[in-house]
């Protein structure tokens, strides 16, 4: 099945990577330094799994298999060096050649750069969802812009958060292959010129500045099962044809396009920059997958029984006005046709509430840049609000609501509901939220559409990768076959959730990780911390509604506490807060809630009285790397958001997965958590998403009732701006006094008796160990479902339709153990292929 049989043995596997290394940089093998390790490796496992790239293309092809391109403006994939080793089954063999050399392959993967082509939760979903649907054998593909600057790297200069562009491709890419020849020119600006010929319409795009877009095809290998599919990732380049008055000007804007991934999460940027970049990626995709599906059928009339377009979010949405673009004007179809075919082309995935992030287009905007999409989206517009009509007469409600194009701008969202056969949220309660309140309208006008797709992770990366002891663990009291089947396997640990002798594992398994993460921290900031005390842990990004304000502030009661009060100090067990998060560059308020993180750790820290009981960190830089080090070294996972307001979260699962109990508000996929762990296997305190609802409905409350009846709030509020912090300025958090004491919006101040309590809670708990470990390993023992495998059959089986991919042989069946086989590698043919 593979031809490049460097990877047999260890032996073998020893002489072909001197042998390359030495030929690659024409040095001695010994003065290597570890990122030409790094790269040699790297080189060889893309040769190595090639042959399964090509195959698994070439079977798709040849069975005229329907396939997903999965659109996303995000793909947080993070390292794939160790993924990949495992993935491919040469993890061991690679490890034990490695420790023969004395070479520590850990450190060889350090040297990969972090791809941080998203924000957050929603591109790691995007990542996590490329790992399951490769190790399932689904016919699955990213597509995404090849960011040459990534999510920003985070610094922290006297508290302040700094950004600094992640040069992430500074060195070579060794994953990704450059595909020229199927490189895609794209249009904006111009005008169109329409005229009938022979009765048949001919659109002309005039005077149009043109883009190429040249793909980069990332592999995304499956586990043990020798599927390859692909992430592809398109850069912008200067076209064929070119502005000849201002090439340089040209140059420029272009090179603008794939230059920088926006750092914003649940915002709605609306920077022209933007649609262009959400223009280019959707048309280059779109365009590709056609040219393909045109060689394959020599037609587009059966695309929808072919293919499947994925809108992750709104920023892809134009896929829809694209699609219908090519169908009507290049392909010649009547315009029904063409919106049937669209309609049942398209599946969008919604991600959020929050107003703030529903994406909105100016029309003076959308119309210069690309004209011809806007006058496909007047028209969809005009026929979507005209069947509306029937339904509920002309200007109801329901048909404003419903529009596309209202009060001067397009709406993504809208768009993408009326082009789309199925509309997903990512967790029960969000799915209810849209269901009944957000996109009720929809809803009831198309019923049937919206369905649920609870969120995932994927627990190869979060678990098999990041948590050698847990594996060792799961391989004991589940089998090895956990990894296949999480679902199904990791129940059986309820079985030894009392016995002493297997909680004693699962406790050492967590100090182990605790003390793993504690020498990162102390390696990276001088920070000591002491791994019996609580690790409690936020790390997600800053926002508002988010709470890490609310985690900051009882970190200051418990301070104030400890100071006064020695029967409280007598029962406290020690507790490290751990935080990490990167704020919007301009979100001004994010930043001020780290300087006061930052600013409260350095008071506290410092205190002789109290700092054997109280630490808190701010990790800097949090991203996929440091969250593998972080996961599963917490005890207690905070997702304490307003409920009503994170739609699922991911965070919670890799915590969850990794024993840590959550502290939550009844929130995204908190809910779920909390049904299948049961009440006492979980923290939950605060308002629920209804009284939340009811509340802004109400308009809100008055804070000041809170300040001035409760003690405790009004000695934190007064804190932060009476000079009780040393070395900075008493007006410092002037602002966050003002907002927490103005409306308060996320009811920080309301939920904090709950929030208090709660932290009380846990403290008793875990002092019990007994019940405390008992409740860790139920966790781990109902976290199979949050695998993103869980969530790609779902998608597959209610959406998708696809088939999996039919390799030519059964793969090996030892191929895809937690840790790869270290004896058996995937039977190879032998046929002589030279390294380098
Ligand atoms: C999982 C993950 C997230 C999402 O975290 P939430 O708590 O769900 O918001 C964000 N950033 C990174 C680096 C992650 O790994």
């Amino acid at each position: 099945m593979n031809n490049y049989p460097n990877f047999k043995d260890k032996e073998t596997f020893k002489k072909a990577f001197k042998a390359y290394l030495e030929a690659k940089y024409a040095i001695d093998f010994e003065k290597s330094t570890p990122y030409q390790q790094y790269v040699v490796l790297g080189e060889m496992i893309r040769y190595y799994i090639a042959k399964d790239w090509n195959n698994t293309n070439q079977v798709t092809f040849d069975t005229k298999a329907k396939k997903v391109y999965y659109f996303s403006m995000e793909f947080l994939i993070g390292r794939m060096i160790t993924n990949n080793l495992m993935n491919a089954g040469v993890y061991n063999v690679v490890k034990e050649a490695f420790d023969d050399m004395g070479i520590d392959l850990n450190e060889v993967e350090h040297q990969e750069s972090d791809a941080g082509l998203g924000n957050g939760g929603l591109g790691r979903l995007a990542a996590c969802f490329m790992d399951s649907v490769a190790s399932l054998g689904l016919p699955v593909h990213g597509n995404c812009i090849r960011y040459r600057y990534g999510f920003f790297e985070q610094g922290v200069v006297n508290g302040y958060q700094v950004e600094h562009p992640d040069r992430w491709l500074k060195d070579v890419h060794v994953w990704e292959i450059r595909k020229d020849d199927q490189a895609v020119e794209i249009p904006f600006y111009g005008y169109i010129q329409m005229s009938t010929v022979n009765g048949k319409l001919v659109v002309e795009h005039k005077d149009a500045e043109y883009v190429k877009a040249v793909p980069y095809d990332v592999p995304m290998i499956g586990a043990g099962n020798h599927i390859v599919n692909t992430l592809r990732l398109w850069s912008a380049e200067p076209a064929s044809t070119y502005p000849e008055n201002d090439a340089f000007q040209y140059a420029r804007n272009l090179r603008e396009i794939s230059s920088m991934l926006y750092p914003n999460d649940d915002t709605d940027e609306g920077k022209l920059l933007r649609l262009k970049q959400q223009y280019f990626f959707v048309a280059a995709g779109v365009n590709g997958a056609i040219r393909l599906h045109k060689k394959t059928f020599g037609t587009v009339k059966n695309l929808a029984d072919k293919v499947v377009f994925h809108i992750n979010d709104t920023h892809p949405a134009l896929i829809v006005p694209e699609l219908m673009r090519i169908l009507v004007d290049e392909e010649g179809l009547p315009w029904e046709e063409a919106w049937n075919i669209t309609k049942n082309c398209c599946a969008y995935t919604n991600h959020t509430i929050l107003a703030e992030a529903l994406e909105k287009w100016p029309v003076h905007l959308f119309k210069r840049l690309l004209p011809r999409i806007y006058t496909i989206t007047e028209e969809i517009n005009r026929r979507v609000l005209l069947e509306i009509a029937q339904t509920y007469g002309p200007n109801s409600k329901q048909a404003y609501d419903m529009a596309i194009i209202k009060d001067g701008r397009v709406h993504m969202a809208t768009l993408a509901i009326h082009g789309s056969f199925s509309v997903n949220g990512v967790a029960a309660l969000h799915t209810e939220i849209l269901k009944n309140i957000e996109m009720k309208v929809f809803n009831d006008y198309y019923p049937g559409k919206f369905n649920n797709k609870t969120n995932g992770i994927t627990h190869r990366r979060w678990v098999a990768q990041s948590n050698p002891e847990l594996v060792e663990i799961l391989n004991k009291y589940c089998g090895e076959e956990w990894i296949k089947d999480p679902e199904k396997y990791f129940p059986l640990l309820l079985k030894i959730a009392d016995d002493p002798k297997a909680q004693k594992e699962f406790a050492k398994m967590k100090k182990a990780r605790k003390d793993a993460l504690a020498a990162k921290i102390f390696k990276e900031q001088g920070i000591s911390l002491d791994t019996n005390s609580i690790f409690d842990v936020q790390v997600k990004r800053l926002h508002e509604y988010k709470r890490q304000l609310m985690n900051a502030l009882h970190i200051m009661y418990i301070y104030n506490r400890l100071k006064s009060d020695a029967e409280f100090k007598k029962n406290y067990h020690p507790h490290t807060f751990i935080f990490g998060a990167k704020a919007a560059s301009g979100y001004v308020l994010a930043k001020k809630i780290i300087k006061l993180i930052n600013t409260i750790a350095d008071k506290v820290n410092n205190d002789y009285e109290t700092n054997s009981l109280l630490k808190v960190v701010f990790c800097v830089n949090y991203n996929v790397t440091y969250a593998e080090t972080i996961m599963p070294a917490a005890d207690v996972s905070e997702q304490i958001s307003t409920a009503s307001k994170e739609a699922s979260g991911t965070g919670n699962m890799k915590f969850m997965m990794n024993g840590a109990i959550t502290c939550g508000t009844l929130d995204g996929a908190n809910v779920e958590i909390g049904e299948l762990v049961g009440d006492d296997n979980i923290v939950i305190f605060g308002m629920t998403a209804k009284e939340v609802t009811d509340l802004y409905e109400q308009g809100g409350y008055n804070p000041w009732d809170y300040y001035n009846n409760d003690e405790r709030i009004h000695q934190i509020i007064d804190q932060l701006t009476n000079g009780f912090f040393d070395h900075v300025d008493p007006n410092e958090f002037q602002m966050i006094r003002d907002t927490l004491l103005g409306k308060d919006n996320y009811f920080v101040l309301k939920d904090f008796d709950s929030y208090v309590k709660a932290q009380e809670k846990i403290n008793e708990l875990y002092k019990d160990q007994k019940k405390w470990l008992h409740m860790s390993i139920v966790n781990i023992a109902k976290s199979g479902f949050f695998t993103t495998d869980r969530t790609m059959r779902q998608y597959n089986q209610d959406i998708w339709h696809v088939s999996p991919i039919q390799t030519v042989k059964a793969p090996a069946k030892k191929d895809t153990e937690a840790k790869a086989p270290a004896k058996k590698a995937p039977a190879k043919k032998t046929t002589a292929k030279k390294a380098a």
